[in-house]
């Protein structure tokens, strides 16, 4: 076995250590002592509300500039640290998400 490969494996076997962090947000404690907010628990949706939350490609932290559920015209808050939800996705809702279906909310 080479020197490479070994690299190759380590680099591997460390983004799937990172992958397991990363899907378990609710574990993870903001520097500030907050624990971050996570809306992925869809297991109360039925399958055809799953099926548009998935077609509309909704993930829990935006990666689009200036655009978040939070700032979308569909978006219905909750208290502040909690799941919001949305008219047209149904399952909780991160003020942080986004999906295909964003729409600027009124100024
Ligand atoms: Fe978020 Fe999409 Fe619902 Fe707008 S339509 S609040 S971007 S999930």
């Amino acid at each position: 076995m080479s020197q490479d490969s070994i690299s190759r494996r380590d680099a591997l076997r460390r983004a799937a250590l990172f992958g397991a962090v990363a899907v378990t947000p609710s574990l993870l404690s903001l520097g500030c002592g907050k624990k971050e907010l996570a809306c992925t628990d869809t297991a109360g949706l039925d399958p055809a509300d799953l099926a548009l939350r998935n077609q509309l490609g909704y993930v829990d932290h935006s990666t689009e500039a200036g655009k978040n559920c939070s700032g979308c015209i569909l978006y219905k808050p909750a208290g502040e640290g909690q799941c919001g939800g949305c008219t047209a996705v149904k399952g909780p809702i991160n003020p942080q998400g986004y999906c295909k279906s964003w729409a600027q909310k009124p100024a």
